[in-house]
């Protein structure tokens, strides 16, 4: 039986979820949740005045987000304790000038972002979300949220008949002719402003406001416990929403300590983390280099600080498929509910080391929670995260770690129940003294 605690915290994830289709939704999330325990906003374009115990949060654009408790000693004679994950997910985004009409229809174009599991997104109940700027009477401009709750869209399967190969051969879809979801019926004269009409309906402002946008595509569907005795979490963007509610639970629920506490949340790690709030971004290193300088310490003092640091990078990991055991390093397969994963790998695309490694696994034993160890096939290349980026950038040890999960960059993916809050629970143990 699967305790009850468990099965708490993997419905507190799915809650997460549920309200962030995308990465601007889940810094939001993230930000509404400091805000209310108490976190100050700090702009980076202020001046941050900052003492011993304070509280605080910084984002960066709508989707990148740090916060940071600050220790009882300053950061020179305890360095910093960081957490890192990614809030964006692999999907699709629409073209700027998306309405297309088609055999009668009128479609969506739409780019692929990251690398999704493309079949996995057709016939599905299909949402918009994203960032919709708007312009005020003065010109001023606001970026509001919107999360369309109703299934606006579909990307319809061809019927068996027409493909004939499809179940033997494999499907096999072309990005820009098979990608574009439908909308509507065209009909005799049809609405060319039709999106823009949408947008404006659901966000409750006159059409002409509407300025410029960023929407994506999610799967209205649920999260679910699923399993013989819920030992399954269900869910899209797993990878990697998982590890910032982890994340963000282990650091709210922790006591300040004497080191200063860091959580990391970046965007477009799907991507390759290049962008002004990914991981091989300035956004860590710039927050980091003010908190030692708003102690007032010298330029010297920053790289002594980094010297005494530490950094967790949390992704989803393999777990070992039972239909496709060959994929799998026999020595290393990773099972659900058997706790977090070490990915390593001599290539360096994961930046654990020997000693960074020996860091997690006595957090593991001091928080009794097992552990596990990941290596990819030697003849198969695997990904990568935002770990190596982060290490190389700011030159701190890291560890790369994750829970396993099946399905990785589909539309549903699946983790395991127990598994969530062992994460949770050897993060709260880093953050201890
Ligand atoms: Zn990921």
């Amino acid at each position: 039986m699967i305790e009850e605690i468990f099965k708490q915290s993997a419905c507190e994830l799915l809650e997460f979820i549920e309200q962030s289709p995308t990465a601007a939704h889940a810094a939001g999330q993230v930000e509404a949740r400091l805000l209310q325990a108490g976190f100050r906003k700090c702009a980076e374009q202020d001046a941050w005045l900052v003492k011993a115990g304070d509280r605080m949060m910084v984002k960066r654009q709508e989707s990148g987000i740090i916060a940071i408790k600050m220790g009882k000693k300053p950061p020179l004679e305890s360095g910093f304790k960081i957490i890192g994950a990614h809030t964006d997910s692999p999907g699709f985004r629409l073209k700027p000038h998306a309405l297309m009409l088609k055999g009668g229809y009128q479609q969506l174009g739409v780019e692929v972002y990251g690398g999704p599991l493309l079949a996995t997104w057709l016939d599905r109940d299909l949402g918009m979300a994203g960032q919709v700027v708007i312009k005020d009477k003065q010109d001023n401009l606001c970026t509001m949220l919107l999360k369309m709750k109703k299934p606006v869209l579909r990307i319809s399967m061809l019927p068996i008949h027409l493909n004939r190969e499809v179940n033997d051969q494999g499907l096999v879809l072309n990005k820009q002719e098979h990608l574009a979801p439908i909308l509507g019926i065209a009909g005799e004269s049809p609405d060319k402003k039709c999106l823009e009409n949408l947008l404006a309906r659901e966000l409750g402002v006159e059409v002409d406001r509407l300025v410029d946008w960023e929407l994506g595509l999610f799967d209205l569907q649920q999260g679910t416990l699923a399993g013989l005795e819920d030992e399954f979490i269900i869910s899209g963007r797993i990878d990697n929403l998982a590890m910032c509610q982890a994340a963000l639970a282990a650091f709210l629920k922790s006591e300040a300590g004497v080191a200063t506490q860091v959580i990391v949340l970046y965007d477009n790690e799907e991507i390759g983390s290049t962008s002004a709030n990914g991981a091989g971004s300035s956004f860590l290193r710039d927050v980091l280099t003010r908190l030692v300088a708003a102690g007032g310490q010298k330029a010297e003092d920053f790289f002594r600080t980094l010297a005494r640091s530490f950094f967790i990078s949390a992704d989803g990991a393999h777990a070992v498929h039972p239909n496709y055991i060959d994929k799998y390093e026999k020595e290393h397969h990773c099972h659900l509910n058997q706790g977090p994963v070490i990915k390593i790998n001599a290539m360096k695309k994961y930046a654990t080391t020997a000693e960074s490694s020996a860091v997690f696994i006595l957090l593991c034993q001091k928080a009794t929670v097992p552990f596990q160890k990941f290596v990819n096939r030697t003849d198969m290349a695997g990904g990568s995260t935002i770990g190596p980026t982060v290490a190389a950038g700011l030159g701190i040890p890291t560890v790369d770690v994750g829970n396993a999960m099946l399905s990785m960059h589909s539309i549903r993916e699946m983790s395991g129940t127990i598994d969530h809050l062992h994460m949770i629970k050897v993060f709260k143990e880093f953050f201890k003294d």
